[in-house]
């Protein structure tokens, strides 16, 4: 390891680990670092989380349910890890039996959203937390899911009231954290590396998704600007179409 002549003085890295590992290195932190680093530190701290209340919600219209803590890990998305995907799932199975799935705590899986075909979505995992449901678990730290009721066998399953309420829903996801609409970024969970399943299986109309999410994102006049924070539970969701 190499040093300048002068001496190496504590960089970032050094304050970082202080922060992280020092209880009283805050104090000393905060001098050093200044109030975006703390901003972005302070919850790495033992026992800090950010304020949440139960019932919060993130996508307005959504209802909200809670998956039981088993099924997801709690996080500060995106300010512990970045938000820039959605993957798209199929239940395999009935609204209820989802909901009670994602609320048994021997499931050991869960995701943010269901979405049912008469286009009612549940919200059962706060977006700052980390749903498991892609079988990846750096998948499951970057990205939302969103399962939709149904079998990937049955193309009548994907109603237009389910297409348009779960193309909303991802326009605003895509909105707050400036996602880009595109196949890379909005994916299958077969899509997903090491992933053993299938849904959304091929009767579910990617083409059609993706127009639909891009014009969602249009009537809701905002663009993906790009690494925005999202407001927890305030943010306002694109109009009914
Ligand atoms: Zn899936």
């Amino acid at each position: 390891m190499g040093s300048k002549a002068g001496g190496a003085r504590p960089g970032p890295r050094r304050t970082r680990r202080a922060v992280l590992f020092g209880g009283l290195g805050l104090v000393a932190a905060a001098a050093v670092a200044g109030r975006d680093e703390i901003a972005r530190t302070w919850w790495l701290l033992p026992g800090v989380s950010v304020p949440r209340k139960e019932g919060e919600l993130d996508h307005a219209g959504a209802s909200w349910t809670a998956a039981s803590p088993a099924n997801w890990r709690l996080a500060d998305r995106p300010h512990d890890y970045r938000v820039d995907r959605i993957v798209v799932h199929v239940t395999q199975g009935g609204f209820q039996s989802s909901v009670d799935a994602f609320r048994d705590p021997w499931h050991r899986a869960s995701a943010h959203y269901i979405v049912r075909q008469d286009g009612h979505i549940e919200q059962m995992v706060r977006e700052l937390d980390v749903a498991f449901h892609a079988a990846n678990r750096s998948m499951n730290e970057r990205s939302i899911g969103i399962e939709h009721v149904g079998y990937v066998e049955r193309r009548k399953d994907f109603t237009d009231a389910m297409y348009a309420a779960s193309a909303r829903l991802a326009a605003d996801v895509c909105r707050r954290y400036g996602i880009p609409v595109d196949r890379k970024h909005i994916l299958g969970h077969s899509e997903v590396p090491g992933a053993d399943h299938t849904d959304p299986g091929p009767h579910w109309d990617w083409e059609r998704y993706l127009r639909m999410v891009r014009e969602a994102l249009a009537a809701g006049g905002a663009a993906p600007s790009g690494g925005t924070a999202p407001s927890a539970g305030t943010a306002p969701s694109a109009p009914p179409a």
